[in-house]
């Protein structure tokens, strides 16, 4: 099982990135995605809507209380953050931890409160340089699993037929 959980969005500002931050953890196959900071109905809703009409069955939802989820979560907990170890060092003790536990990835908008980087297993570096979570998300969930790009979403409402040369969709 997989949970994403997404610190500090802000209504308005990070509508565009809070939802790329849900839609690649849902094609990395996140079974759940909790946003925290600002509520923000319309940011889930459209997401809720998109995975509606493209099949799956993550579950989107808001949590005010962030520290309770990290608290309450039974299993490996990753912060992703620029001054964390380095993921190509650590990726084989995390895959075998995997294995066992379930996972809880964390990722930040603006500054991340030192709380986290002392309530998880690992805080991990996807390059010690600053760049971007959706981009740090990808890469770790894709490092973290063998086959972790999802192809087929149950009950999508529509699906795209991989084409050479043209934009291929049909519907149910
Ligand atoms: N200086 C910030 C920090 O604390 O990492 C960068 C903020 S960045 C705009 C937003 C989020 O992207 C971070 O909270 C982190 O989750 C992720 N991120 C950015 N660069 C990263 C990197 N090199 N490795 C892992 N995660 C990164």
């Amino acid at each position: 099982m997989i949970k994403i959980l997404r610190l500090g969005h802000r209504r308005g500002r990070d509508d565009r990135i809070s939802t790329h931050v849900g839609l690649t953890a849902r094609q990395w196959g996140a079974d759940r995605i909790i946003f925290s900071g600002e509520s923000d109905d319309s940011m889930i809703e459209s997401q809720r809507d998109i995975v509606g009409r493209w099949g799956g069955s993550t579950e989107i939802e808001y949590r005010e209380d962030w520290k309770k989820v990290v608290k309450d979560f039974e299993g490996l907990k990753v912060h992703l953050t620029m001054y964390g170890l380095r993921i190509d060092e650590e990726i084989g003790g995390l895959k075998e931890r995997f294995e066992e536990d379930d996972l809880l990835v964390i990722v930040g908008a603006e500054k991340v409160p030192r709380w986290v980087y002392t309530h998880v297993d690992f805080n991990i570096s996807v390059g010690n340089q600053p760049h971007s979570e959706i981009a740090a998300l990808a890469v770790f969930l894709d490092r973290i699993q063998d086959d972790g790009i999802r192809q087929d979403f149950e009950g999508a409402e529509i699906f795209v037929r991989p084409s050479e040369d043209r934009k291929l969709t049909e519907k149910k």
